[in-house]
């Protein structure tokens, strides 16, 4: 029994079908801590960061992946969480469900609310999850800055940034 961390991605068909409040209720069957949260705009260099072993696993799908989780089917925003505590990985993964939303138990996530897009060929699988820790790191700190989650999960460091950035006027 370990305390781990997990990603969790309500992709934009969650979001325009409202389903971010039912996603998050079957989620917190898991008795897991949420550290962090947002609405997430998604680019074309996160999307490739984040499906990176996607493309050598499974290159025919890649493309059109990419435009999925960067909204271009459905509405530009994905809702990222970061969810904490024992085992968080495996019980998360069971209540998302089976990748394919048609193979997905019809209780998943997945199963109750995905689709397989009859014209763009698009598992449209509402979530996703992290597959293993080392995963769940790389894609926290994708997501995520440091000061954006309420646990030390991760060494950090302090460092100047000389670049513009946008503040409130
Ligand atoms: P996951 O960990 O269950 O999300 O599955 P993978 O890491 O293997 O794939 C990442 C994402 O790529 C999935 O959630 C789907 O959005 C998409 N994907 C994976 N395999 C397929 C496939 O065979 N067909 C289609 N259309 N999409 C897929
Ligand atoms: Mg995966």
């Amino acid at each position: 029994m370990t305390n781990q961390s997990c990603l969790i991605l309500i992709k934009p068909d969650g979001l325009v079908k409202s389903l971010t409040g039912n996603i998050i209720s079957t989620l917190s069957e898991t008795k897991l801590k949420i550290i962090g949260a947002k609405v997430v705009s998604v680019k074309k260099e996160l999307a490739e960061q984040h499906y990176a072993e996607l493309k050598a696993k499974k290159p025919h799908i890649f493309e059109s992946t990419l435009k999925y989780i960067m909204g271009e089917f459905h509405t530009p925003r994905v809702m990222a969480l970061v969810y904490y505590g024992e085992d968080a990985i495996q019980k998360i993964r069971e209540i998302a469900g089976k990748t394919n939303p048609e193979d997905a138990d019809p209780i998943t996530i997945r199963g109750k609310y995905g689709r397989i897009n009859s014209k763009t060929g698009v598992f449209e699988n509402c979530v996703h999850a992290s597959d293993s820790e080392e995963n769940a790191e790389r894609e926290i700190k994708l997501w995520f800055k440091p000061e954006e989650i309420v646990e030390n999960l991760y060494p950090t460091k302090k460092s100047k940034k000389t670049e513009e950035v946008l503040d409130w006027a």
